[in-house]
């Protein structure tokens, strides 16, 4: 039967229906690659949990050769292109019981401490849930699940660069958090490179003046980055680690290495930073007589929100029912938030600008709109994506209120039933959102407009 689409409130009801009817088994496949976790780059069995279930409900997959476990899930043969990014790479030695205590499964396994068990299970129940508001209608769309795998590395930049979300007319994520907002905070451009400077080696006793030490290299470009820190436009951060330092003090080391990660406001930001960062290395290599490389890790672009597709996404989170928590869960919540020092447990909300009175309750229980203005300091890879194509997401309460993405407390949150069924919200939220961007086509109209203000794509690994 075909549904007249001004029975909106009707269709988020039925959609409501359709989540519930489903939990079991979306809550068992979060539960499964919770109990199964796969880091960056190895995610063959989480990949192949998503690629089976999506093949068995009419999507038709491939698979792409940029990334290994990467992969389009598209229902749909015609209509606008509405795209959800779904991730399940884990973390490494985060092992963690669903427990209120510190307890990993395994010591030094690694273990979903950023939710993105959750994270992909939400992004398929959009998918799925779009698909049925579609049929129900008989709306037209193609449905798009991508599988993001290696978020906590390389990310989705390769498929960026191929051109795979090139057609997408509107694409949507979410993540695991302790509010439920719309994501309408920016987040920093950055680029991970590794520099590594070849020296002379000789005995540091018998003949250090025939040596060239490459640690000195190190040393006197990372000083220079710290004089560089106050001469940058505000924003940007340098982070590094001595990855390399040598072998032993009585050898003049003749290779060392620093891993250094720049991030700045935005994608621009980086490739000016980065020119001064090459006149440092080239200094350092007149100062000690060595030769550098530099070797790029990984970097991603700050993310743009378009404005239309959070405006409805904030519209989809309100007219969704949010979960209700039992009293266990409330409990559980309770204990597991007790366990973060209360002065870390601002570090969630103040850079967002939610109100810090929240930490009062336990759980997020009602939808929030923070975010607007702001920028924080950590990067994602979505960001890549939003220059190329209009972009939204946003964030559900998983986790306790003041409990931050890679710990403890959040992977133990991440396994527990309540963190299920705020997944399955961020989902029915999404499928909802693409469902009012299909049947609003002058939404995905304004969202293009907008977008059209958006710098022209250079991934920051271009530098
Ligand atoms: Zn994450």
């Amino acid at each position: 039967m075909t549904k007249n689409i001004s029975e909106n409130r009707a269709c988020s009801a039925d959609l409501a229906v359709f989540v519930a009817r489903n939990a079991e088994v979306y809550d068992s496949i979060a539960r499964d690659i919770w109990e199964h976790p796969e880091v960056s780059h190895e995610e063959a069995r989480s990949s192949a949990v998503y690629r089976e279930r999506l093949a068995a409900r009419g999507f038709r997959v491939q698979e792409f050769p940029e990334m290994p476990y990467s992969f389009c899930a598209e229902w749909g043969e015609s209509g606008p292109v509405i795209a959800f990014m779904g991730e399940y790479d884990a973390l490494p030695g985060m092992s963690q019981a669903c427990a209120t205590e510190r307890q990993p499964v395994v010591a030094g396994a690694p273990g979903h401490a950023c939710g993105h068990n959750l994270l992909g299970m939400g992004s398929l129940v959009a998918a799925e849930g779009l698909v049925f508001l579609l049929s129900q209608t008989g709306m037209r769309a193609r449905v798009r699940f991508y599988g993001c795998p290696a978020e906590e590395s390389l990310g989705r930049i390769p498929l960026v660069k191929a051109g795979r979300f090139n057609d997408v007319d509107a694409a949507m994520t979410w993540h695991p958090a302790d509010v439920n907002t719309p994501h309408r905070y920016r987040t920093s451009a950055n680029l991970s490179f590794v520099v590594s400077f070849q020296g002379k080696a000789s005995h540091a006793g018998m003949a250090p003046h025939a040596g060239r030490s490459a640690l000195d290299a190190v040393q006197l470009f990372n000083l220079s980055i710290e004089f560089m820190r106050e001469h940058v436009p505000p924003g940007t951060l340098f982070h590094y680690v001595i990855s390399d330092g040598g072998a032993k003090p009585n050898i003049v080391p003749e290779h060392a290495s620093v891993h250094l990660y720049v991030r700045a406001p935005d994608a621009q930001s980086v490739h000016e930073v980065m020119k001064r960062v090459r006149k440092a290395i080239h200094g350092a290599e007149l100062m000690t007589e060595t030769k550098a490389s530099i070797e790029i890790k990984a970097g991603k672009c700050d993310f743009i929100p378009n404005t239309p597709i959070q405006d409805t996404i904030l519209e989809a989170m309100t007219a969704i029912p949010l979960p209700e928590p039992t009293p266990e869960e409330i409990e559980f919540a309770r204990e597991l938030q007790k366990k973060v020092a209360p002065a870390d447990r601002q570090a969630t909300l103040a850079p967002i600008g939610a109100p810090l009175s929240l930490l009062k309750q336990p759980l997020h229980l009602e939808v929030g709109d923070f975010g607007e203005g702001k920028r924080i300091g950590g990067s994602l890879d979505t960001g890549d994506v939003s220059y190329v194509v209009p972009t939204g997401q946003m964030n559900a309460a998983t986790w306790p209120l003041g409990v931050g993405a890679h710990t403890w407390q959040s992977c133990a949150a991440s396994g527990s039933a309540w963190a299920m069924k705020a997944a399955r919200y961020a989902g029915a939220s999404l499928a909802y959102a693409g469902f009012l961007l299909v049947s609003k086509p002058e939404r995905l109209a304004r969202a293009k407009d907008e977008h059209r203000s958006v710098p022209t794509y250079r991934s920051t690994m271009d530098y």
